[in-house]
């Protein structure tokens, strides 16, 4: 079969049971075919429609001259020697790379998903953005990078954060879906208080997540205490000021009853001073959040370096001093380029060579 036929056909794995189900009456079959292949699909994470056992020969081929179960290839993987963070370098069918990052914790596995091609936000720490929006992601590709490392390492993950490359609340309606399927009693079930979403702060995005009332952890990359300042980092400010971030938090606060968490990327002498905490507490103060305090990850794109661990300790400490609860985040992967986006541009920048 010629490979744009095969881009051409509709995606399964982005199907939710109501549309799978409502699809099986339009082609003439049973409701409860649309149940079977949810459940293979995002249960035991079949990779053809010939694997659906279950289904008569000559559905599986009706359904495969249409239909396709999108599959992620596994291009690279890099293994640290340090922690046994994995990071993952994916093939998409049409070609694109994506990043993910398998992390082992104390309390379980998490996976750090991508939920675009590249990005359009600019902050200018991170290499995903360097090349602009390719894509979004599907909802099928968001599922198989889950699916992908469960399978090559054999293992269950238990905690997903959406922090890889792109901004998950530009591609709201994909990551919507996504959530709902990961978390599905007839799909991998991981429950919605081990899933984190990560966004620059497009507000109003935020107000409409809250409205869905799902109990999942929001994070906001905030990295500085006043507009002037984070509009030199995070260009969305210009669109979205600091203040109408945090009343958008407070919205979603007040509808999930979950503790936001801020992340403040520590850069040397560039928003990791004394003062800084005491502005970034001020900011905070009264709010049910917490603080992930998170030295840079230094990228070769950009001459930013990381705050020495005594500025870092004296910034928490700061913080706590102030009643804002705040945690420093352990780098993984360091010796394999764990920081968003680093290992597609390394790649795409071999290819042009
Ligand atoms: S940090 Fe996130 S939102 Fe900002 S450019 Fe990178 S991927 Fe996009």
């Amino acid at each position: 079969m010629d490979w744009r036929d095969f881009l051409n056909k509709i995606d399964l794995k982005s199907f939710n049971l109501e549309e799978l189900k409502k699809l099986m009456v339009e082609i003439g079959e049973k409701s409860f075919r649309g149940q079977q292949i949810f459940n293979w699909i995002h249960q035991k994470n079949v990779e053809s429609f010939q694997d659906i056992t279950v289904l008569s020969k000559e559905l599986r081929d009706k359904l495969e001259n249409k239909y396709k179960i999108t599959n992620l290839k596994i291009f690279k993987r890099f293994d640290s020697k340090i922690d046994n963070t994995k990071k993952y370098l994916f093939l998409l069918e049409d070609g694109n790379i994506i990043e993910s990052v398998m992390m082992e914790y104390k309390h379980g596995v998490s996976v750090c998903l991508s939920t675009q091609v590249g990005c359009k936000m600019g902050c200018t720490f991170c290499a995903s953005t360097k090349d602009g929006l390719i894509r979004n992601l599907t909802t099928g590709e968001i599922l198989d990078q889950v699916y992908k490392i469960q399978k090559d390492l054999n293992i269950k993950v238990s905690n997903i954060v959406l922090m890889g490359s792109g901004e998950p609340l530009d591609n709201y309606e994909n990551v919507l879906k996504f959530l709902r399927i990961i978390n599905h009693k007839h799909g991998q079930n991981i429950g919605y208080r081990h899933i984190t979403l990560s966004t620059c702060g497009i507000v109003p995005n935020i107000y409409k997540l809250a409205d869905e009332k799902l109990p999942i952890t929001l994070s906001i990359s905030l990295h500085a205490t006043n507009d002037n300042e984070r509009k030199k980092v995070m260009p969305i400010t210009y669109k979205y000021s600091i203040s109408e971030v945090i009343k958008a938090c407070k919205y979603y606060i007040e509808k999930v009853n979950r503790r936001v968490t801020f992340e403040y990327t520590l850069i040397k002498g560039v928003n990791d001073t004394k003062e800084n905490a005491k502005k970034l507490a001020n900011l905070l103060k009264g709010m049910l959040c917490h603080v992930n305090l998170i030295p840079l990850n230094p990228i070769k794109e950009v001459d930013y370096r990381s705050s020495n661990k005594k500025s870092v300790k004296n910034f928490k400490r700061e913080l706590e001093n102030r009643g804002i609860k705040a945690t420093i985040r352990r780098e993984m992967g360091r010796d394999i380029n764990a920081a968003c986006g680093q290992l597609r541009r390394k790649y795409m920048e071999s290819k042009k060579d």
